[in-house]
């Protein structure tokens, strides 16, 4: 059976993450709630969250200008 569900990755299962420098090597944050990734995005802006966040989707759309620059 085959869903649409999203699986998130953390950053230790991810090959992109530097265990050595304990950072993410192309300069991205995954947080682990929705409350922290709103934060993140509020912050430092969408382009900074990963794209394999569970809630990126979600939270752009929600703080992201519509096409006449008002927010939803
Ligand atoms: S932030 Fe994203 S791309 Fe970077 S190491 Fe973590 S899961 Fe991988």
């Amino acid at each position: 059976m085959e869903t649409n569900r999203v699986e998130r990755i953390g950053c230790f299962r991810c090959r992109l993450y530097d265990r050595i420098g304990r950072r993410c090597t192309v300069g991205k944050v995954n947080p682990r709630t929705k409350l922290d990734t709103y934060e993140v995005v509020q912050v430092l802006g969408a382009r900074a969250l990963c794209s394999f966040n569970l809630y990126r989707d979600q939270i752009v759309s929600a703080v992201a200008p519509d096409r006449n620059g008002k927010r939803r």
